[in-house]
């Protein structure tokens, strides 16, 4: 039976995911050897209840990504965190130098012009938590594979050492901040 594979949209900007689609043709050989069973990429709704292996991009900001990875890990054999958000939460933990209130009051009182500006949602969009932290401060991370993105080859490597069964060394592949 082949390995399975997801992979995971928290607060990111999707560049990870981008990185790993410029793979290129190399995803139709990833995808002959493993099972992608989840992911923004695939049109699947529910997580599965064992995954051997998945790729997390982006930081815990809010109260539905915490929700989401503690979900995930427990349905996971295998974690890695894909890239610096995810890595050291990054672009989305520049908010944590101003708080939540005016994170708040600058995205829906100082940047909205017309007859939203000054309401801040309380539907739909998930409550912010306090900070927005790196995925290994909020549950255990098996493997980091930094970088803002992770080159694709980085990716590559990753994911065929990762269905061998095999733990890749991934450090000179790919570094914070590249
Ligand atoms: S690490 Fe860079 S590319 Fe990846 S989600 Fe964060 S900002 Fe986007």
């Amino acid at each position: 039976m082949k390995p399975t594979l997801a992979t995971v949209w928290l607060d990111g900007c999707s560049g990870c995911h981008m990185s790993l689609l410029d793979m290129d043709e190399r995803l139709i050989d990833v995808l002959a050897r493993a099972d992608l069973v989840y992911s923004p990429l695939v049109d699947l709704k529910v997580f599965p209840d064992t995954v051997d292996v998945t790729l997390v991009e982006g930081a815990v900001s809010s109260e539905e990504d915490l929700h989401k990875i503690r979900h995930v890990r427990e349905r996971t054999k295998l974690l890695v965190a894909l890239g610096d958000c995810a890595v050291t939460s990054n672009v989305p933990g520049m908010r944590n130098l101003f708080g939540v209130a005016a994170v708040m009051r600058r995205a829906y009182d100082d940047t909205v012009a017309g007859p939203g500006r000054g309401t801040t949602p309380s539907e739909v969009i998930p409550a912010l938590l306090p900070t927005s932290r790196p995925v290994h401060e909020v549950v255990t991370v098996d493997l980091f594979l930094p970088g803002c993105p992770p080159p694709a080859d980085a990716i590559h490597t990753l994911i065929n050492e990762l269905v061998e069964g095999r733990t890749p060394d991934l450090s000179a592949l790919s570094r914070l901040g590249r």
